[in-house]
Parts: structure tokens; C-alpha cells; sequence
């Protein structure tokens, strides 16, 4: 045999013998929007229970759904991990989910929580903060009261284009049908006090400052600044009221964070193990936790800024009716002006 003759067979031969190796060492390869640093021990403690290591790559969601478009059929991503129903709506509309069937999730994961191809494994709600000197609380208990005449000027918004305000119309829309969702977004329009900007944390410094009278946000944005021990935070805190919307009729608007695994997932075994891992009772509280949300299944969990905020009615539509009017949510916005 010459050189060049036994050279091409050791590189015919090369994949034979790499492939048992690879087979034993289990992987995951997750692909995650989510970056709280108590995520550290909730991905360890997967590996030290299953003996399947965890390949995170971290990035904004955008990025990461372009990155997986891009890899194609050669995506090495089994999970992908996010925040918001209207993202997870997104990622399924691009068909890159494969539908999971596992009694386990169905047994743990409430059914409004949950569509054939995701999961979400901890909620949040968006609620409605108000300046205790410049608004009275009952005229802001719905909301359908930030459209009212009475807040002229007053409301500060993010973008109509971000996705958690997005899924909060997706809900209206729901509830009250398009035209009345329509006309809530002309109302809140004329009543902001300046043109949408800057995040949920902004919108709250807004509130406390008088900059504007009324604001919504999510709740993980509140309890962070409730359980912070700067005393600027805890001075913020004292001027701004918590108010759960909507508690006499649908409840207070839930969106979730979540995950699906994907159609070209390389490792469907091991993805299936690790969705079916962050619907257990440590991992939910963990997961959950990490970000200050209430965990999906049913777990309780110690969090004094969640105790602190109360017990609400919770909006119980299901996530997936959310996906699915995004795109009608994100129309009405344009409509409205609500840049
Ligand atoms: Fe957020």
C-alpha cells in the first residue's frame, strides 16, 4: 500500500471510530435569551443528575434566532430558551420547533401554558404603576383606564414594538376584540406624556421622578428593585403604587418565559431530558426564582419581593391565543402611532 492509498483509508476509517465516542459522551447544546447567574447551578445540577453536558451559547434573542435560521439543517442548537410568548410565537412561525410529547411536561405544565412545540416554565405579569402623588389609584385599576381622559399627559410607555407590549395587546385583543383593542391604543396614545422610549426599569424611574403620572411594567422589574438595598431604589419604591390590573374582570395580564426544541436538534434525547428537568420542582424554583417570576408548575417558592407584591387574579388565556394574535398586536400599534 502506498502512502497516499493508506492515508485515505485511516481518513476513510476516521469517522468509523469517532463515532462510538461520541455516542457515550452525552451533550446538550442550548441555545439561551435567558443570562441570571442562578442559571449557573440550574444547568450543573443537570449534568450531575443526567451525566449530559450542557453547551450554552448566550446572546439577545434576535441574534439567536438568526443564528439558528443561518445554521440550517446543520444548527448544532437542541433548545432554544427565551423570554415572551410573542418570541416563542416567532421562533414556531419560522418552523423551527419540532413538537415534544412527553407526559411528564403535560402533567407538569399547566395547559394554557403551553402549546404542541414549547413550554413555558415560569410567568410573569405586566401590571400597572402609578405616582402616588400625581394618581389615584382607583381611577388606574384596569387596563382600559390608561386610554381614559383622566390620565391626559400622563402615560409613559416603552416602544409599541417590544415584544412585552405586543403580547399585552395580544390579550386585549382577546378580551375585548379588535376595534376596542384599536381604540385602547388611540386612547393611550393621547395620553402620553412623552414619546415612547427606554425600557421597563425607565418607565419606572419615570413614575417615581412625576415625569408621568402612570406606567406598566413587568413584575420581575418591580421585585428587583424591591429586594435592592440601594436606598435610591428603596426611595423609588415608596412613591410608586403597585396596581393589579384588570382584578374584577379577565386579570392581570401573565406572559411567560419558555423554551421549545428544535426541529434539527442533533441530540432530541437529551433536549427532551432537559425540558422534561426544568418542569421539576428544584429547577422550577431555580428558573423561576433566578429572575423574580412564579414558577409554572406548581412549586412554591420563598421570594419576599413576590410575597411582598401579593396575591393577584392572574389572566388565565392561554399563551399560545398570545402567539397568535402578535402580529394583529403589532398592526393595531402601527395604526395607532404608537411607535
Ligand atoms: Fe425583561
Amino acid at each position: 500500500m502506498n502512502t497516499s492509498r493508506l492515508l485515505l483509508s485511516l481518513i476513510a476509517l476516521l469517522p468509523l471510530s469517532a463515532a462510538p465516542a461520541l455516542a457515550q459522551d452525552k451533550v446538550l447544546n442550548l441555545y439561551s435569551a435567558r443570562h441570571y447567574q442562578t442559571d449557573e447551578a440550574l444547568y450543573s445540577n443537570f449534568t450531575r443528575q443526567t451525566g449530559i453536558k450542557i453547551n450554552r451559547i448566550e446572546a439577545k434573542e434576535d441574534e439567536l434566532l438568526e443564528r439558528i435560521r443561518n445554521e440550517g439543517v446543520n444548527s448544532p442548537a437542541d433548545i432554544f430558551l427565551t423570554v415572551d410568548a410573542a418570541r416563542l410565537a416567532k421562533a414556531d412561525e419560522l418552523g423551527l420547533f419540532a413538537p415534544v410529547k412527553s407526559k411528564l411536561l403535560e402533567a407538569r405544565i399547566p395547559a394554557n401554558l403551553r402549546s404542541p412545540d414549547w413550554f413555558a416554565f415560569s410567568t410573569r405579569a405586566r401590571v400597572i404603576v402609578a405616582n402616588r402623588e400625581l394618581v389615584k389609584t382607583e381611577e388606574v385599576q384596569n387596563y382600559e383606564d390608561l386610554a381614559g381622559p383622566k390620565l391626559k399627559g400622563k402615560v409613559c410607555s416603552r416602544s409599541g414594538s417590544h415584544p412585552y407590549n405586543i403580547s399585552l395587546m395580544a390579550a386585549l385583543i382577546a378580551h375585548l376584540g379588535e376595534a376596542k383593542a384599536e381604540e385602547w391604543a388611540r386612547g393611550v396614545v393621547a395620553n402620553f406624556a412623552r414619546a415612547p422610549k427606554g425600557g421597563d426599569t425607565d418607565q419606572i424611574k419615570a413614575v417615581a421622578a412625576g415625569e408621568c403620572g402612570v406606567a406598566v411594567s413587568n413584575t420581575y422589574y418591580l421585585a428587583r428593585l424591591l429586594r435592592s438595598e440601594k436606598p435610591e431604589d428603596r426611595r423609588l419604591m415608596e412613591r410608586i403604587a403597585i396596581v393589579w390590573p384588570n382584578q374584577k374582570s379577565f386579570g392581570a395580564h401573565i406572559n411567560i418565559s419558555g423554551g421549545g426544541m428544535l426541529k434539527t436538534a442533533p441530540n432530541k434525547e437529551s433536549a427532551v431530558k432537559f425540558l422534561e428537568y426544568l418542569a421539576g420542582d428544584d429547577a422550577q424554583r431555580y428558573f423561576a426564582d433566578g429572575n423574580n417570576e412564579w414558577p409554572a408548575a406548581s412549586v412554591t417558592v420563598k421570594n419576599p419581593a413576590l410575597e411582598a407584591m401579593g396575591k393577584f387574579k392572574p389572566d388565565s388565556l392561554p399563551v399560545s391565543t398570545l402567539a397568535k394574535n402578535a402580529v394583529s398586536a403589532q398592526r393595531i400599534y402601527d395604526r395607532a402611532g404608537w411607535k
